[in-house]
């Protein structure tokens, strides 16, 4: 449970303007949305906003979940990370957008948050994971234990991880391979030694990597399903639609 016990569940939507886009990556660029709408949302870094993106054929708007990566409530502002993988509604509109331009979203919504009391906290997942990851691990105090293991595709989609938890933090590069296709994440989590105590895992990205992962997690490692929470992000719902999470296992959002 998030520590404000909870965020109110937004339905009518809220309208937004395109304030700047910073490159963080080659691959993943923020987008910094403001406007009067914005205050009062009480948005907190990692809940989930459905995006309302113009999409493909006629430009009717489609629904596409994304993290907020920040938010400033007396600013009015909210930081989308976008990971540009290719040709989606939700990728393209991030590649072509422009300071001035309008976005419309449903949300936030979601209620997991990192138990800072466990022993020993793993975050697992790529990079459309990583605002998530990030968020939650910034919010972490210092005495928190942490581990992260990041796919990517290489060096240069490193990004800092600042926090005062200092993280142990992997990052497993695919290298040329295509998203989606490569093991390096899941080799990981298989060979890594999972420290003694009570732990929490928490898995995103890709879905049937994650769906791997889990499996392995429950029926190779006995973790007990409480303590795990695992959801896809992308990679097996038609482009058409996609406002409804895929199968998550454990507390969550
Ligand atoms: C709760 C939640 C939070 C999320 N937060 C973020 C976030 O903060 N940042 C972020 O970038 N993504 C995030 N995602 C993932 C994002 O919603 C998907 O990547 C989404 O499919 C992108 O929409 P699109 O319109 O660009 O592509 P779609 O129209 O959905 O897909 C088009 C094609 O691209 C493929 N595809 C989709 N994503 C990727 C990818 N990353 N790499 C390679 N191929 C891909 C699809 O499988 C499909 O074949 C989140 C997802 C969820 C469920």
């Amino acid at each position: 449970m998030r520590p404000d016990g909870g965020a109110r569940r937004r339905t009518a939507s809220t309208a937004a303007v395109v304030a700047s886009v910073t490159p963080l990556t080659p691959r993943m660029t923020r987008i910094r949305l403001t406007g009067h709408g914005l205050h009062g949302i009480g948005a907190t870094p990692g809940q989930t906003v459905k995006l309302l993106v113009p999409g493909p054929d006629t430009g009717a708007p489609v629904s596409r979940d994304y993290t907020v990566r920040g938010y400033d409530d007396a600013a009015a502002t909210m930081d989308i990370d976008f990971v540009l993988h290719g040709d989606g509604p939700a990728a393209t509109w991030a590649r072509r957008a422009e300071a001035g331009q309008t976005l419309e979203f449903v949300g936030p919504s979601g209620r997991y948050w990192p138990d800072p009391t466990a022993d020993w906290l793993l975050f697992v997942g790529d990079e459309t994971a990583m605002p998530a990851m990030l968020a939650m691990v910034e919010s972490l105090p210092e005495h928190a234990r942490a581990y992260l293991y990041l796919e990517v595709a290489d060096a240069a989609e490193e990004q800092p991880v600042g926090t005062a938890a200092r993280p142990d933090v992997r990052w497993l590069h695919r290298g040329d391979a295509d998203p989606g296709t490569s093991t390096v994440l899941e080799d990981a989590v298989q060979e890594a030694a999972l420290p003694p105590g009570h732990g929490r895992i928490w898995v995103a990205g890709h879905t049937p990597t994650v769906h791997r992962i889990r499996a392995h997690l429950l029926e190779a490692r006995g973790i007990d399903r409480r303590d795990l929470y695992v959801r896809g992000f992308w990679g097996t719902v038609s482009p058409a639609r996609r406002s409804r999470p895929t199968r998550a296992v454990g507390s969550g959002r």
